[in-house]
């Protein structure tokens, strides 16, 4: 039987008054957070005026910047019609949208440093995405305050995974608060207002209580008609949580789900809504989990795994990531002069910030001092890159041309094969080789300091140290052990990650300041 709301406003009015712990409310634009919160905002409205300015509410949405642009701003008006409407009405309600933090967004980790496109034994996303800046706000909280409360939208029956969750939540002594079971997050205590709501109980409540805040709840029910039945994604505070991939609220890149039905059905349902047509082109068409041809042999620190016969490919290689940066250009131009025909205003695809990143991730930790950035900016906008201005690269482009045909030539004198793609691999592995050994050299020779040098051309010697990709198997197959056995049907979890992933950080080459250079 669900609990009447009368009811729960009740408990909630109770609860708020029953210690001074701040409250952090997980919104994410859904129809559970809508109605958890929306419940809490009726209870506090409803206590006199003295009482409800007795301890602040924390309204917190992730934006992981690659949301449904729909969604992200259906979101993003909410939060800020909740701060309007709590200042008008006293009340002690704050809202906060978090982004992840640079390092942690989605291109800058796609494009930027190549991790393969999310998959079920890589969902490098989540973590990252959502996790990350939402934990980072909790923790911050509740250890300012010695604890703090969490109140979730979750609901029992919505998935068995969610039971699960909740189950969990109920072994505890405390009667509607149990402690969250992430250890990073032990001081916090969870409260979930609506666990004994069905979808229908949901909507019956939202859609016939006008929203406090002065949203259309009748626009919310809109957004999620004609999609994915009940499948939203919750606000993710830690691993316990169920992946969102199957959703109407998860990100439009995830490719934890063959379809974004989501972004289909609007289009689909909505003329209005063609505009994000080519954003759903670019990710049927650029972001694939069979990707294994596009990703370089080796890991990201340069060693190689075999497994089954075959080297597990590692990120995704120079050429393809350049592919990627160009097309999601392209598609941002695209959206945005068809946005700007309907009267709709879109924020970028891919930030300034993020674009400077990946460049930097590009030349100096990968040593790729073709500097592709810029000229894919180029050619993508039409428009020169706006950003800041690198250091002068030590070889120009017609010095990369001359490497690029000596080794075109050293190869089809020293190692001809009748191949042509297995010469061609030959000669770029070779001019890679040399591209980045000259530039660390060169680099090494401006720098006062040297100590690192030796130990970066080491492994630089290490990573390129195979004439092609056979040539790397056959040394697996005879040097290394098989990380499972022949045969087997899976490769480990953490083998995987840690072979599609090195988060080891590592400079290649040096970009100088003024000041370390010798005059
Ligand atoms: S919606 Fe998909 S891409 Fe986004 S965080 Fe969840 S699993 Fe990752």
């Amino acid at each position: 039987m669900p609990i009447a709301p009368k009811l729960i406003i009740k408990e909630i009015q109770e609860l708020y008054l029953s210690d001074s712990l701040p409250w952090i409310i997980g919104y994410s634009g859904g129809k559970d957070s809508t109605a958890s919160l929306q419940l809490i905002w009726t209870a506090i409205a409803e206590l006199p005026k003295e009482r409800r300015r007795f301890k602040p509410i924390h309204v917190i949405s992730t934006d992981t910047l690659v949301e449904n642009p729909v969604i992200a701003s259906w979101v993003e008006l909410s939060l800020k019609q909740m701060h309007v409407a709590a200042q008008k009405f006293g009340l002690p309600i704050h809202p906060h949208r978090l982004t992840p933090s640079l390092e942690n967004r989605f291109w800058v980790n796609l494009i930027g440093k190549g991790y393969p496109a999310p998959r079920p034994k890589f969902r490098w996303c989540t973590d990252r995405l959502k996790i990350s800046a939402s934990t980072k706000f909790i923790q911050e909280l509740s250890e300012a305050n010695g604890e703090a409360i969490l109140v979730l939208g979750q609901r029992r029956g919505e998935s068995h995974a969610r039971d699960k969750v909740i189950d969990q939540y109920q072994a505890s002594t405390r009667d509607r608060l149990s402690r969250n079971k992430d250890p990073k997050l032990s001081r916090v205590w969870v409260y979930l207002p609506i666990e004994s709501w069905s979808s229908d109980d949901v909507w019956e409540y939202i859609i016939q209580t006008p929203n406090p805040w002065g949203i259309s709840n009748q626009d919310l029910f809109d957004i999620y008609r004609g999609a994915t039945p009940d499948a939203e994604c919750p606000i993710v505070v830690d691993k316990s949580t169920p992946s969102c991939g199957d959703s109407r609220f998860g990100c439009y890149v995830c490719t934890m789900v063959t379809q974004d039905k989501s972004m289909a059905a609007m289009i689909q349902n909505d003329g209005a809504k063609g505009w994000m047509q080519p954003i759903m082109d670019f990710r049927d068409r650029y972001l694939a989990v069979d990707d294994r041809a596009m990703r370089d042999f080796r890991r990201m620190n340069g060693k190689v795994i075999v497994l089954n016969d075959r080297l597990v490919h590692g990120p995704y290689s120079q050429e393809r990531r350049a592919e990627l940066l160009l097309e999601l250009l392209k598609t941002q131009k695209k959206v945005r002069i068809a946005g700007n025909a309907r009267g709709v205003e879109l924020a970028e695809l891919i930030g300034l910030d993020e674009l400077q990143e990946i460049r930097r991730l590009w030349v100096v930790d990968k040593g790729e001092i073709e500097d592709l950035l810029p000229t894919i900016y180029e050619d993508a906008i039409g428009a020169p890159y706006p950003g800041k201005e690198l250091d002068a690269m030590p070889l120009d482009a017609a010095d990369l041309e001359v490497l690029r045909t000596v080794a075109k030539e050293w190869v089809a004198e020293n190692l001809s094969t009748e191949e042509g793609a297995v010469a061609a691999e030959r000669a770029s592995e070779l001019y890679k080789l040399t591209r980045t050994l000259l530039a660390t050299a060169f680099r090494g020779l401006q720098s006062r300091k040297r100590s690192k040098q030796l130990d970066q051309l080491q492994s630089l010697l290490s990573a390129f140290a195979f004439v092609d990709e056979q040539d790397a198997l056959d040394f697996a197959k005879t040097h290394l052990s098989d990380i499972a056995p022949s045969g087997g049907s899976d490769i480990p979890d953490a083998v995987l990650d840690e072979a599609l992933a090195d988060t080891t950080p590592k400079t290649v080459i040096p970009i100088l300041s003024a000041s370390s250079v010798v005059g």
